[in-house]
């Protein structure tokens, strides 16, 4: 785009539509967002759910919920969800991508696809052809930059390095770019319930020492999911500044098999935003 449209909407409530809805109202565009469910980030925790929209109404983004339907008018787009309606200069979609894997000859050779048109694999990357191996989006498993980058590592140590290396896909940190940014690993609160764990939860919502100094109006929200009969974390979702740094370094302690009481052992690092990580009580 040369010129930055004034005002846009957004179809989708996912991860991609949250960070452009940001990025198009930091470039001040009036920005609208779409989205289906009563709040964005469909599969995340609902705190942190809430937490991120409640972070887009603070930046001005009007948020909508509803199916959205967008139709070209003489001057302009009207964008439509439930009984709002409006005119912009821009609609964008981020309601998912599929797997363009028509035209590749796959079905030709006999490889399985989802309905999606996703390349089925096992945990070794292969396909049901037994020399035809993907990794990355088009199998849709888990559509993120490190995870393809592992999986293909993966695939290269099993072939040629001597290292049968399979992959599993559960204990992925992920983050959202919002603002405040967000971030999290393992499971949600529902996920561990219906997974039929017994859960302890310890939330905190707080301000950082640095904006209390400053009076800036950003709050910290940190979730921690602990199963109560192994005391093993299952789950850490954080939103506010610096939670994707946070939530990376946590994750290796969680990988690893922290326990709560693992957190609790932790010193402090006083002052910071992550020491409330081994704080909560
Ligand atoms: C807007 C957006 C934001 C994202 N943000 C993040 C993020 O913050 N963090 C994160 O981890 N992930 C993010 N992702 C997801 C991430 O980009 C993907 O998971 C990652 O790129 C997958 O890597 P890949 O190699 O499987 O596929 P791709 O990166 O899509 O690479 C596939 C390549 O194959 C090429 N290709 C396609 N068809 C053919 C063909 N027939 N012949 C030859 N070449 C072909 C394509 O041109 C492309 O270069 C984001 C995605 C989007 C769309």
């Amino acid at each position: 785009m040369k010129t930055l449209p004034k005002r846009i909407a957004v179809n989708g409530g996912g991860y991609i539509a949250v960070e452009f809805a940001h990025i198009f109202a930091g470039f001040g565009a009036e920005v609208t967002l779409g989205c289906r469910s009563g709040l964005v980030l469909r599969g995340f925790d609902p705190d942190l759910r809430e937490e991120v929209q409640a972070g887009l109404g603070k930046h001005g983004i009007a948020v909508h919920h509803g199916v959205p339907e967008a139709t070209r008018t003489t001057d302009g787009i009207e964008f439509r969800i439930g009984d709002h309606r409006q005119q912009v200069d821009l609609a964008m979609a981020a309601i998912g991508r599929d797997p363009v894997t028509p035209g590749l000859g796959l079905v030709e050779a006999g490889v399985q696809l989802d309905a999606a048109g996703a390349i089925t694999v096992d945990e070794w990357s292969r396909s049901n052809v037994d020399h035809i191996f993907a990794v990355g989006d088009v199998t849709g498993r888990v559509a993120l930059t490190p995870v393809a980058i592992r999986e293909g590592h993966a695939v290269a140590d099993t072939l040629f390095g001597n290292r049968p290396t399979p992959i599993h896909h559960h204990l992925i940190p992920t983050a959202v770019f919002s603002q405040p940014a967000a971030a999290c690993i393992g499971m949600s609160e529902p996920m561990a319930r219906d997974k039929g764990h017994d859960l302890v939860v310890f939330r905190a919502r707080f301000r950082p020492m640095r904006y209390t100094l400053s009076g800036r109006d950003e709050n910290v929200l940190i979730k921690v999911i602990v199963d109560k009969a192994t005391d093993k974390v299952l789950g850490l979702h954080m939103v506010g500044p610096d939670a994707p740094e946070i939530v990376q370094a946590a994750a290796i302690a969680i990988t690893m098999g922290a326990t709560k009481a693992d957190l609790d052992r932790t010193f402090a690092l006083h002052p910071t935003t992550g020491e409330e990580l081994v704080l909560l009580r």
